[in-house]
Parts: structure tokens; C-alpha cells; sequence
């Protein structure tokens, strides 16, 4: 299996329209987050976590040019308005493109893509034609298998998923206690740390999100969703070596 960090950015991406800060005026190309997503490939099987407002300008960067499903895991903006760009991948597949998301997520899309779904609009190419498919519990799309884990995002859940060795969490501010059993033991974690300081309502900081780590105790942590506040090589060197901010483009093999 095939991980690429399409993008490791929080909502605004890095740089922050109209910031003038050291980060956001920074050259390094590890300072430059489009919204955060994962691209995950395994047999010729294509799948996106999430759908950003970057994917387009994501799926030309990385010749992303086959999906053959996504799984969302909350209906924020930086994570769904992406599905309007997806119409191309449900043409060439001449299929609707399978969308993976729990009952809340689905009804969140539903009222941020309304013209999607409402009757008696022409579609004429010009809508994505996705296929809404709930959560309930562990499922299969293609070759992978993915257990959903909850996730609390302050006011909302959030859902997160084990694929095999490795373990997705974005965008919570708590991880349950389930989803700290069900994660336990995985080689990979990926998860959110938005900066180290200050704390946020609806996303860990870096200590919220070590305090998590070694509870679920994987081989190695990504800290992804990051900040403007964020310089790329500072943090990775005030980090233990089990753990690393992840940064645009960066690839696993699993
Ligand atoms: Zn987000
Ligand atoms: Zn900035
Ligand atoms: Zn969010």
C-alpha cells in the first residue's frame, strides 16, 4: 500500500491569504500545506481521504488520474468541496464515484452540494456524480479494508480509519477511549496537531496530540492539519525521533 500526503494543511492551507508572518513568507517547500488529504493506492485501486478545496490543483501535482472511491471523514469545507471536481473521475470510470461517509457526514454533504441532489436539475457533465454510501462499520473498497474510528472535533465527530497497519485520525480535538484500543498496536499513526501553542476549541495542539500518541503507542506518529504557526524543521527537531511533522508530497510504503 501506497500513502501519499497529498496535503497536510489546516483550513486556510499554508500560506494564509494576505500573511505576512516568517512561515507563511517562507521559501522551504516543507512551510507550503495544501488541505489536508492522503491518496492511497494498493493494486491499481485508487482512494482519497477526503475530497479538499486543493483537489484539482492536488490531483495535477501528483497525477492523480484515477479514483475509484473516497471516504470522507467530516463535512467541513477544506474536506468535501473537493467532490465537485470528481465529476471527471466518475466520467472516465463511467460510473457514479463511490462515496464513503457516516449518516451525519452524508447529510452535511447534502446541504453543502444541494444542487447535486435536488430533482430536475440538468446534469449535462456538469455535476460530480458520486454515489453516497454510509458508515456503519468496518467495510471494504477494493483490495483495502477500513475500520472507521471516532473521532471528537469539539463540537462534532469526526471520523477516522485503520487500514491495515496504519491509522488516520484529522481534525479531532479528543480521541475516545474505543478509538485508542482500536488503534493500539498500529505501525503508523497519522494525526492532527494544528501548533504547539495555544490550545484551539476544535483541534489538538502538538502536546495534546503526543499525549495521544503514546496512549495508542504506534512505531511511528505524522502530525498532519498543521498551522501557519508551524516552521517545518523547527518543530521535527523539537520532536522525538518516533515522531514528525508530515509535510506535502511525502510518500509511505506499507
Ligand atoms: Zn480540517
Ligand atoms: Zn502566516
Ligand atoms: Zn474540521
Amino acid at each position: 500500500m501506497k500513502v501519499v500526503f497529498i496535503g497536510t494543511g489546516t483550513s486556510t492551507g499554508v500560506p494564509v491569504i494576505g500573511c505576512k508572518c516568517r512561515i507563511c513568507s517562507s521559501n522551504k517547500p516543507k512551510n507550503k500545506r495544501l488541505r489536508q488529504s492522503l491518496w492511497i493506492s494498493e493494486k491499481n485501486f485508487s482512494l482519497l481521504i477526503d475530497a479538499t478545496i486543493d483537489l484539482r490543483q492536488q490531483a495535477l501535482l501528483y497525477s492523480i488520474d484515477k479514483v475509484d472511491a473516497i471516504a470522507i471523514t467530516h463535512p467541513h469545507a477544506d474536506h468535501i468541496l473537493g467532490l465537485d471536481e470528481t465529476r471527471i473521475y466518475s466520467y472516465l470510470n463511467k460510473k457514479p464515484l463511490p462515496i464513503y461517509a457516516t449518516k451525519s457526514t452524508i447529510d452535511g454533504i447534502k446541504r453543502s452540494l444541494w444542487y447535486c441532489f435536488e430533482e430536475g436539475i440538468p446534469k449535462g457533465g456538469g455535476l460530480p456524480e458520486i454515489e453516497l454510501i454510509e458508515i456503519k462499520k468496518e467495510f471494504s473498497v477494493g483490495p483495502l479494508n477500513l475500520i472507521p474510528l471516532k473521532g471528537d472535533h469539539g463540537f462534532q465527530e469526526v471520523t477516522g480509519f485503520r487500514i491495515g497497519k496504519l491509522c488516520y485520525l484529522t481534525d479531532c480535538k479528543k480521541v475516545p477511549e474505543e478509538t485508542i484500543l482500536k488503534a493500539k498496536g498500529c505501525e503508523i499513526l497519522i494525526i492532527n496537531a494544528l501548533r504547539e501553542k495555544p490550545e484551539h476549541p476544535t483541534h489538538m495542539t502538538v502536546s495534546e496530540s503526543i499525549n495521544v500518541i503514546r496512549q495508542i503507542n504506534p512505531q511511528k506518529a505524522y502530525l498532519v492539519h498543521l498551522g501557519h504557526q508551524v516552521d517545518y524543521d523547527e518543530l521535527k527537531g523539537k520532536l522525538p525521533s518516533d515522531i514528525e511533522p508530515a509535510f506535502d508530497g511525502l510518500v509511505l510504503e506499507l
